[in-house]
C-alpha cells in the first residue's frame, strides 16, 4: 500500500458512520428543546488564544497542540476543544447583543496530539455548547440534564455523573495554598515529573494528573460561605431533578478556566479512557478575553466515545441507513439509458430512496447489484419497453414483475412504496 492514513487519524465507515450521524441528529433535536442555537466556528484559530484560555501548564497545550505557522508567519493552531473558539466568537461578533437566548452549540472535528490508544484519538468529534450570561446554578443544572438527556436519547442507560466545585476567585488562592500544603506532606519528591514542573505554576493540575491524581481521593477542598451555599443548591437541584449524581473532590477537569461547578460523564462500557462527557462554569474566560464580565457554563461530549458505547450496548444502533426501494436497470440502447435516468430521478424527486445508472454494466450484473443493495423492486427498461412506452416493475422478493405504462409509473411506485412502509 502506498498510502496509509496518519498515524492517530481514522476512517469511520459504514454503521459506524451512520451511527455517528444518528447522534449529531439526536443532539441537534435535543439542543433545539433546550433552546440552543447552531454556532459553526473555524478548525483553526490562533495557538495564542488556546494558550491564553486553557492554560499553559495543561496537558493540551504542554504537549497535544497542533500548532503550524503559516505563510503569513501566524502562529496557528487546530481546534484542541470548542470553549475558546466559541468565546472569541462571541465576543469578536458581539454575540451578547445579537442573541437574547445567549445559548449556542457546536458540532465538530478536534485535534490533540495524543498517544493513539482505544479511546483517544488525534481528531474526534465533540458536541458542545455553551450557555452564557446566567449565573444561576440552575443554568449548571440545566447544562447537565441537558448532557445526560442527549446521551440517553442517543440509546445510552447506564452513565454515572461526579460532580465538583473548584470555587471562584475569592477561595481559589485558599485552596491552592490547601493543596500546596497537602502535596508537601504526601512529600513531593514522590511526583511525576509533570507534577513537579507544574507544581509551582499551578498545583491544581496535580489533582488532574493521570499518575498522581488518585492520591487525592480524600481531599476535601474548603471553599468560601458562598462556594460552598452555591455547591449545595446545584447537589439540591440535581437530586430534585432525580439524577444520580456523586461528588469527587479530585475532579478539577484537564482545562485552567473552569470556575466553581466542573462535572464529567463516564461510562463503564469503555475502557480506561471511561469519559463521555465533561463540562463546567467558567465565569471568567469572557472578560479575560476581552469582552465584558459574563458568566458562562458549558460542556463537550466525545462523540467517538459515544458511539463506542453504543456499539458496545445496543445490538443495533439506530441507524439512518435504509436499502434503496427502487433499482433502475436499463440495456444498453441509448435511448433506454436515457429513460432510465430520468424516471430514477422523478422517483427520487417523489422522495423515494431510489439508485441506479449503473448502465456500463450487463442487465444481469444491473440486477445482482440491486439485489445485493437489499432493494424491495427493480424498474427495467429495454428496447421493447421503450417502443411500447412501458417499464417492468419487478417485485425483488417474490421475483415477480409487470409490465406498466410510462405514464402511470411513478404513481403505482409511489403506490407500492406506500404500501410498503
Ligand atoms: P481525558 O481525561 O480523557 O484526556 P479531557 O479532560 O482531555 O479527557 P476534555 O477536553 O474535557 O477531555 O474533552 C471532553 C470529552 O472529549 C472527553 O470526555 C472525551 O469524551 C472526549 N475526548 C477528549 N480527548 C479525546 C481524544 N483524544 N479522542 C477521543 N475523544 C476525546
Ligand atoms: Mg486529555
Amino acid at each position: 500500500m502506498k498510502y496509509q492514513s496518519v498515524k492517530g487519524f481514522r476512517d469511520i465507515l459504514g454503521v459506524s458512520a451512520e451511527t455517528f450521524s444518528f447522534v449529531e441528529k439526536t443532539a441537534r433535536a435535543i439542543f433545539r428543546k433546550y433552546n440552543f442555537d447552531e454556532i459553526r466556528i473555524p478548525t483553526v484559530e490562533l495557538s495564542d488564544l488556546f494558550l491564553r484560555t486553557i492554560g499553559e501548564t495543561t496537558d493540551i497545550v504542554e504537549k497535544e497542540m497542533y500548532v503550524f505557522e503559516d505563510k503569513g508567519k501566524r502562529k496557528i493552531a487546530l481546534r484542541p476543544e470548542g470553549t475558546a473558539g466559541v468565546v472569541r466568537a462571541y465576543i469578536e461578533n458581539n454575540l451578547s447583543q445579537k442573541y437574547p437566548s445567549q445559548k449556542f452549540f457546536y458540532i465538530g472535528q478536534m485535534f490533540r496530539q495524543e498517544r493513539p490508544q482505544s479511546g483517544r484519538f488525534r481528531e474526534f468529534s465533540q458536541i458542545g455548547c455553551e450557555y452564557f450570561g446566567n449565573l444561576s446554578v440552575y443554568a449548571d443544572i440545566e447544562i447537565i440534564l441537558l448532557a445526560k438527556d442527549i446521551l440517553e436519547s442517543s440509546g445510552i442507560k447506564d452513565v454515572k455523573i461526579e460532580i465538583n466545585n473548584l470555587g471562584c476567585e475569592k477561595c481559589r488562592p485558599l485552596l491552592q495554598k490547601n493543596i500546596s500544603e497537602i502535596i508537601t506532606k504526601l512529600n513531593f519528591d514522590n511526583l511525576c515529573d509533570d507534577c513537579k514542573r507544574r507544581f509551582s505554576k499551578n498545583p491544581f493540575r496535580v489533582l488532574d494528573c493521570k499518575i498522581d491524581g488518585e492520591k487525592f481521593k480524600g481531599f476535601t477542598p474548603k471553599l468560601c460561605n458562598e462556594c460552598s451555599s452555591e455547591f449545595e443548591e446545584l447537589k439540591n437541584g440535581l437530586k430534585n431533578a432525580n439524577l444520580n449524581f456523586t461528588v469527587s473532590n479530585k475532579l478539577v477537569r484537564g482545562l485552567d478556566y473552569y470556575t466553581k461547578t466542573v462535572f464529567e460523564i463516564t461510562s463503564d462500557v469503555l475502557g480506561s479512557q471511561s469519559a463521555v462527557c465533561a463540562g463546567g462554569r467558567y465565569d471568567n474566560l469572557v472578560k479575560d478575553l476581552g469582552g465584558a464580565t459574563t458568566a458562562a457554563v458549558g460542556f463537550a461530549i466525545g462523540v467517538d466515545r459515544l458511539v463506542e458505547i453504543l456499539e458496545k450496548t445496543v445490538r443495533s444502533p439506530k441507524s439512518e441507513a435504509k436499502s434503496p426501494f427502487v433499482f433502475v436497470c436499463a440495456t444498453e440502447n441509448d435511448d433506454c439509458k436515457k429513460m432510465a435516468f430520468h424516471i430514477l430521478s422523478e422517483i427520487r424527486n417523489s422522495g423515494i430512496i431510489a439508485d441506479g445508472g449503473y448502465f456500463e454494466k450487463s442487465l444481469k450484473s444491473q440486477m445482482r447489484l440491486a439485489d445485493a443493495l437489499g432493494t424491495k423492486y427493480a424498474v427495467i427498461i429495454g428496447d421493447e419497453e421503450i417502443k411500447n412506452k412501458k417499464i417492468i416493475l419487478r417485485d425483488m422478493k417474490v421475483q415477480q414483475q409487470k409490465e406498466i405504462g410510462l405514464d402511470g409509473a411513478i404513481e403505482e411506485i409511489k403506490k407500492c412504496f406506500n404500501r410498503n412502509s
